[in-house]
């Protein structure tokens, strides 16, 4: 089960730059960061170790199945962003 990025995400890049499978976008180096409300996570790559929810300032990352009840469907989201940007 991958991580989730939730509603509280400034769009800090921390963890865009710690994980180790490079799976959380946009980075300061792709097109979309300019303005993006969030990170988002991949979860077709994101191999669940953790490291992203540590550095996160504002504790916005989860792992899928400890969402709050009121952020579960940031699963989705974080999905959706990924599968529109293959399309
Ligand atoms: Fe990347 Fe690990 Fe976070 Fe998954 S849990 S997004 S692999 S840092």
């Amino acid at each position: 089960m991958a991580y989730v990025i939730a509603a509280p995400c400034i769009a800090d890049y921390s963890c865009v730059e710690i994980c180790p499978v490079n799976c959380i976008s946009p980075g300061p180096h792709e097109k979309e960061f300019d303005g993006a409300e969030q990170m988002y996570i991949n979860p077709d790559v994101c191999v669940n170790c953790g490291a992203c929810r540590d550095v996160c300032p504002v504790l916005a990352i989860y792992e899928a199945g400890c969402l709050p009840e009121k952020w579960q469907h940031y699963a989705q989201i974080n999905k959706e962003f990924f599968s529109t940007r293959s399309s």
